[in-house]
């Protein structure tokens, strides 16, 4: 099926919006993707039938959410070729994926003189927990870097591999370069070492098939609202050894077994993970995504986003004084520039009033920025419901600022 993009901005009703009198372009779908009609009608009906806490209960209304929770679980599962579905640990995104694992594996993995290895290309959900944790239990973090175009220094990476190194955490696809790291060979080689892989997916999973046993990585975190489906929604796949292994993250009711005055025994997979009532709506709202994405193809919606991509990039680079970074072969769909030496702020506060919707800053990633020496980018970042004309507004704007400037 290839993209029917009439059809498709349909399903999205933010979209069909005027802001300052012009048609709403929104660029900033790496920070958050909009919601399709499919999404919203599935947390209405949910609140409007089927309302009630999961897992506690032997009634009607009980056993009804907990069944469509758990079908959802086997939806997470198969849309990312997981083996099984105690594999999938539903959070509230990928931070808190990220936080659980460097929380539980810091504490069951890693003592004094180990290593972790990171990239400087990460988001500071997938370095903060990490420094954090290196720093608490005497460890050391060792930063691969990248060269010009933004790829990872894969030689280097593998240098840092050695009987220390306890796991190396990186992310799938980088949401300031757009790179998409080669994760697979990554893990390949990783693996050969013995060192286990975590990836942050939350920019990989809504631009680009992903297959947990392909790739073979042993965690892997996203968000439930960069793809589409409600905010506070996220998963942590991890491999059944190192979940088993794993102390739980957050105690209190649903994770347990038996709780006596003097000790408790935890619950099995997934459940040991799940601590208290979960963002049930969200998680009806993230099957209804799926089958969204499902419908439409992840190869054709990475097909049609690399075609976007393509276009912006070829825009931009042909107007005079703009600077994209990230120009990696291997990207998704997102540009990342600066506009001469107009700070991206100012940039990105014109480019809004032609109601282009694109994000400025540091974009949570200031070990990166201050490694490419550089105030901040502007960022769009695209979605299958973008088109062509929408990114020529945004070039037409990149031209107001310049002359605003000039
Ligand atoms: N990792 C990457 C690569 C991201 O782009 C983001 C969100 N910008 C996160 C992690 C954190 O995601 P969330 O805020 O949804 O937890």
């Amino acid at each position: 099926m290839s993209i029917d993009i009439n059809k498709i901005r349909e399903d999205f009703p933010i979209l069909q919006q005027q802001i300052y009198k012009r048609p709403l372009v929104y660029f900033d779908n790496a920070a958050s993707t909009q919601k399709p009609r499919q999404v919203i009608d599935a947390i209405c009906t949910y609140y409007e039938r089927d309302n009630c806490n999961i897992h506690r209960g032997v009634h009607y209304l009980s056993v009804k959410a907990t069944e469509a929770y758990e079908e959802t679980r086997k939806e997470v599962c198969e849309f990312i070729n997981a083996r099984n579905t105690h594999e999938i640990i539903f959070t509230k995104g990928a931070t808190e994926s990220l936080n659980l694992v460097a929380g539980s594996f810091g504490k069951r993995y890693i003592h004094e003189g180990d290593e972790v290895i990171t990239t400087i290309m990460e988001h500071h959900s997938n370095f903060v927990p990490w420094q954090q944790m290196c720093m608490e239990r005497g460890a050391k973090l060792r930063i691969a870097g990248i060269d010009e175009k933004g790829d990872l220094d894969l030689d280097e990476m593998r240098g840092m591999m050695n009987e220390k190194t306890r796991l190396i955490a990186l992310t799938h696809v980088s949401n300031v370069l757009g790179t998409i790291n080669p994760v697979k060979e990554i893990v390949a080689i990783a693996h050969q070492h013995d060192i286990p892989v975590l990836l942050d997916g939350a920019q990989g999973v809504s631009h680009l098939p992903v297959d947990m046993q392909e790739l073979d990585c042993d965690f892997y975190c996203f968000s439930g609202h960069k793809m589409y489906a409600p905010m506070g929604t996220g998963v942590l796949y991890g491999k059944e050894k190192f979940l088993e292994a794993l102390p739980p993250y957050q105690l209190g009711g649903e994770m347990i077994k038996d709780v006596y005055i003097d000790r408790t025994t935890f619950n099995e997979l997934p459940f040991k993970f799940e601590a208290g009532t979960p963002n049930v709506e969200g998680v009806m709202g993230l099957r209804a995504a799926i089958q969204y994405l499902k419908n439409l193809g992840m190869a054709e919606i990475a097909a049609y986003e690399n075609e976007l991509l393509a276009y912006a990039t070829d825009k931009l680079s042909g107007i005079e004084g703009v600077t994209l970074f990230g120009t990696s072969v291997h990207k998704a769909s997102l540009v990342s520039f600066l506009i001469g030496d107009i700070h991206p702020y100012d940039a990105g506060m014109i480019i809004d009033k032609m109601g282009v919707a694109v994000r400025t800053g540091h974009h949570c990633a200031m070990p990166l920025i201050d490694f490419l020496k550089i105030p901040g980018t502007v960022r769009a970042s695209f979605a299958f419901y973008n088109t062509f004309e929408e990114i020529d507004k945004l070039a037409e704007a990149v031209m107001r600022v310049k002359q605003m400037f000039s």
